[in-house]
């Protein structure tokens, strides 16, 4: 068996923490490491996991204490056993904190609620990027029931709370005041649920498994944000649902070096080619292509292709390529190479080191 983690240390606590404390700490775990939120990443799945174990342990006093004195142990069986158990109870999570309660929390009756936002991140190609592309998202997220409509009760499973007659609010004087507050029996419903819906145990909710295809445009980069409007999580019978939030991460070309919408391409070149000038054969995002380089280029040079860039994500047109020159000096000469660097040397009055004795000749050999 697997040796298992101290729930302490799963949710980065102390052993005296209050019971708001723990819940607390295991919002903070659940939000972070959430399935939905961190799609297809095992590791956080596994910490999900293990923070939801942990916090079912010791959010519930008898058991914290069977932990704090026996450790896992004095607990065994009364965690989650699997993920379908960590699944079923997923609702009282979602309820809590993600902000699908349907009016549990406190708001009165016939607010609309909104489902929370989802954040999917996508990592794209180069190439995918710059051209556009339709991809397939799948993910899971919290959806309304079907069976009960995100009623939470079975066909005629309500009845009027008697705590506050339906309306939602109850008046509690204080001093010289009375206060009106969210009913604390229906939690502002105005109804109570007196047989939960089988299919989602009264959450209302259930995890769906979402395939969505979106529209990447051409043009893309690092870092933005598509938002898909609607395609979150469920708000509930009458409320509205989630946004999807699509986060790009665009791969680094092999070949281009990316800068906004120019790219560049780094090309060496030879001492001969940039004094005679020559035609270079070179790569762009549409094939190869033939450039001429002008006789007596510098290092550092720069051709530039206009429109053969990267196009703009907001109106028309494209980036520029930019294909720069890098002179590269030859380390080696062969016999009849030096002789005619020597030769042309000698007729250019520089002072080379001729004659092969030199320093350089010491350092490089033949
Ligand atoms: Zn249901
Ligand atoms: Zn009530």
């Amino acid at each position: 068996m697997a040796t298992k983690r101290d729930y302490y240390e799963i949710l980065s606590i102390e052993r005296t923490v209050t019971e708001v404390e723990i819940k607390a700490a295991y919002r903070k775990a659940a939000l972070k490491h959430h399935p939905d939120r961190n799609p297809g990443d095992q590791a956080a799945e596994l910490m999900f996991k293990e923070a939801s174990e942990a916090y079912e342990i010791l959010s519930h006093p008898e058991k914290r204490a069977a932990y704090d004195r026996y450790g896992h142990a004095g607990v065994q069986g009364q965690g989650f056993q699997d993920a379908g158990d960590i699944f079923s109870s997923f609702g009282n999570i979602f309820e809590e904190f993600f902000g699908f309660s349907g009016g549990a929390q406190g708001g009165g009756r016939g607010r609309v609620r909104r489902g929370a936002d989802l954040r999917y991140d996508l990592t794209l190609e180069f190439e995918e990027a710059v051209f556009g592309i339709d991809r397939e998202l799948e993910f899971e997220r919290a959806c309304e029931c079907a069976e009960c409509n995100g009623s939470r009760a079975e066909p005629g499973g309500k009845s009027t709370c008697k705590t506050c007659g339906g309306v939602g609010q109850v008046r509690r004087s204080q001093g010289f005041f009375a206060i009106q507050t969210a009913c604390p029996t229906c939690r502002g419903e105005g109804e109570q649920i007196t047989k939960p819906c089988k299919s989602c145990h009264g959450k209302g909710v259930k995890m769906e498994r979402k395939k969505l295809s979106v529209k990447i445009p051409p043009g893309v980069d690092t870092g933005l944000r598509l938002r898909v409007g609607g395609e979150g999580e469920s708000g509930g019978a009458q409320g509205q649902p989630g946004d999807l939030y699509v986060v790009l991460h665009v791969k680094e070309s092999k070949i281009f070096e990316r800068d906004d919408n120019d790219l560049v391409l780094t090309r060496p070149i030879g001492i001969a080619q940039a004094s005679l000038g020559s035609r270079l054969t070179i790569p762009t995002l549409e094939g190869d292509k033939t450039i001429e380089v002008p006789a007596g280029v510098q290092h550092g040079h720069r051709i530039t292709l206009a429109g053969a860039g990267v196009p703009h994500l907001k109106g028309i047109g494209r980036g520029d390529l930019h294909v720069q020159l890098e002179l590269v000096v030859p380390k080696k000469l062969s016999k009849e190479q030096r002789e005619l660097l020597e030769k042309f040397a000698e007729i250019s009055g520089e002072d080379a080191h001729a004659g092969g004795g030199g320093f350089f000749h010491k350092i490089f050999g033949d």
